[in-house]
């Protein structure tokens, strides 16, 4: 197992810096992100993020009690007018179990509404149902984003076992788009042979629409070698080994490289982004993810093109235009970008 199969040990943490910018090499962009914790509870068999911050991110994770009046202080010291959304989070689930108790993410919200930031959020939890007046009271400002791989719960549970069950995230975004606020879905690892198939892409994001999600996006898997060390174990011991012959093909004969990672061939990649674009539509969802200030309900395909208006509120009122910025993929976990970049990866501070 890549975990240790004990409850989750929580390290609580005060840090010197929380908003950080991170940056995505591939693609020449970045954005703002904070992360309230570092390690996860989720324990994702094909989580980007482990082992660029430790071994143990899975039973290991690290606390930011202070973050929030760090964050304060940060967006007080700002010394532009214009900022760009910030995402919770990029390097590991906002909502983790913990949160119910630390309310590390809630705090931290409450100061990106108090200063006018627009943020998005991105899980893969149904914990957030906790906080659903917070987001909702801010709902112009606010997206949020459920990472969801397949809707069938053994596989779920197989491959993400300390995340939500695919029913509760559904029950999850019905809540909070008849809240009114912007929800969508993203199918993020796609594995080949095992998630890539239209059966399961169309439950995913059927069950998204019929639960109230406007728009959908994926991404297909991208293999490091510990990670396909954990994921083809998985696969090994489930007799997936179709699955585990057709990863290996893809990635490791037809695919190519891309700094740490292997990945498949372009025409693979496309045809699935092809695919999920085309249910994502003929579902009437858009296929990409939401920008612009008030206008929160017209998606752009490639987020990173987008032109949008966010400021910074408080003190001096000011507006300005930004590139805007967007989630990286669901698993492109921000240790995951940082390590195409290695002057951009943001360490946990102390
Ligand atoms: S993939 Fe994301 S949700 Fe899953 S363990 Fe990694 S950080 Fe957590």
């Amino acid at each position: 197992m890549w975990w240790n199969l004990r409850t989750v040990e929580v390290r609580k943490r005060r840090v010197k810096s929380v908003l950080h910018e991170y940056y995505d090499v591939e693609d020449s962009k970045g954005g703002l992100t904070v992360n309230p914790y570092v390690g996860c509870s989720h324990r994702c068999v094909y989580c980007y993020a482990t082992f660029e911050w430790w071994r143990d991110f899975h039973d290991v994770v690290e606390a930011k009690v202070n973050a929030p009046e760090v964050l304060s202080e940060e967006l007080a010291r700002w010394r532009g007018s214009r900022i760009e959304p910030v995402f919770l989070s990029t390097a590991t689930d906002p909502y983790q179990p913990h949160e119910g108790a630390l309310r590390i993410t809630r705090r931290i919200v409450e100061v990106l509404q108090s200063r006018g930031v627009p943020y998005y959020i991105y899980t893969k939890s149904a914990t957030i149902v906790r906080d659903l007046e917070l987001h909702a009271r801010y709902k112009d400002r606010c997206v949020v984003v459920w990472s969801l791989t397949t809707v069938d719960e053994g596989l779920k549970r197989a491959l993400e076992p300390g995340a939500s069950s695919a029913r509760g995230v559904f029950a999850a975004m019905r809540r909070f788009a008849s809240a009114g606020v912007t929800v969508g879905v993203t199918v993020d690892p796609i594995i080949p042979g095992l998630t890539d198939g239209r059966e399961n892409l169309e439950a995913v994001l059927a069950g998204s629409r019929a639960n109230g999600a406007s728009f959908a996006y994926s991404g297909v898997l991208r293999l490091r070698e510990d990670v396909w060390e954990r994921l083809g174990s998985l696969l090994r011991s489930m007799g997936k080994h179709e699955a585990v012959e057709l990863i290996e093909r893809m990635y490791f004969s037809e695919g190519r490289r891309l700094g740490p990672y292997r990945i498949p061939p372009r025409s693979y990649s496309e045809r699935v982004s092809s695919l999920v674009r085309e249910i994502a539509e003929s579902l009437g969802m858009r296929y990409g993810i939401p920008v612009g200030e008030g206008d929160l309900l017209s998606p752009v395909e490639r987020w990173r093109d987008a032109k949008i208006t966010w400021y910074l509120e408080g003190g001096e009122e000011h507006r300005g235009e930004a590139i805007g910025a967007g989630p990286p993929s669901a698993s492109s976990s921000l240790a995951d970008i940082a390590s195409r970049d290695p002057s951009s990866m943001l360490r946990p501070t102390s």
